[in-house]
């Protein structure tokens, strides 16, 4: 018995919503309520950037693509300890190792895939020499998988050529770690 009076009460608040949004659309509320916003913001200094022209600031501790880093007399820093490589949660590392004529340990491996790696920069946390290091180096790409497949000799050449940066980006967060 109490559909009728049920399906009545829904055709009024029906009808009522329908005469409002008529309403609102007659008289442009959203367009006018658009407008409001706009000009809110139109005179606002800008937030966004011209990107690739502008650059936002990066913090030392970005972690873009890695690199492996030597001492100033050009020796590797990298001991082969494999911390990095048992640390590594995506299993990205693979390293092997050799012992050198003058018993110093050395890695003879050192590739990382970069299409696995998530960038959490546990490798870096856990090298006890600072050798692999994430630089703020965020504008590179491959067009094959082989192609973010780093070894040893492209993460040297890439410390070596942002050693510099790598540096100053270590000094600043030093106080910190
Ligand atoms: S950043 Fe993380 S995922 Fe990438 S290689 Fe280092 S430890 Fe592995
Ligand atoms: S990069 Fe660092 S943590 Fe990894 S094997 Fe070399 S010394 Fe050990």
């Amino acid at each position: 018995m109490s559909t009728p009076n049920l399906n009545t009460a829904e055709a009024s608040v029906s009808r009522a919503f329908s005469l409002k949004d008529f309403l609102s659309s007659f008289m442009l509320v959203e367009l006018f309520k658009g407008m409001k916003l706009t000009g809110k913001y139109a005179f606002r200094s800008k937030i966004t950037l011209e990107y690739p022209e502008e650059k936002t600031p990066l913090s030392p501790r970005f972690r873009g693509l890695h690199a492996l880093r030597r001492y100033e007399n050009g020796e590797e820093r990298c001991i082969a300890c494999k911390l990095c490589e048992a640390v590594c949660p995506a299993m990205a590392i693979t390293i092997e190792s050799e012992v050198r004529a003058d018993g110093s340990r050395r890695t003879s491996r050192y590739d990382i895939d970069l299409t696995k790696c998530i960038f959490c920069g546990f490798c870096e946390e856990s090298c006890p020499v600072d050798s692999i290091v994430e630089t703020n180096i965020l504008e590179y790409h491959g067009e094959k998988r082989g192609d973010l497949y780093f070894t040893k000799d492209m993460l040297l050449a890439v410390g070596d050529r942002f050693e510099q940066q790598i540096a100053v980006d270590k000094a600043a967060d030093a106080k910190y770690r």
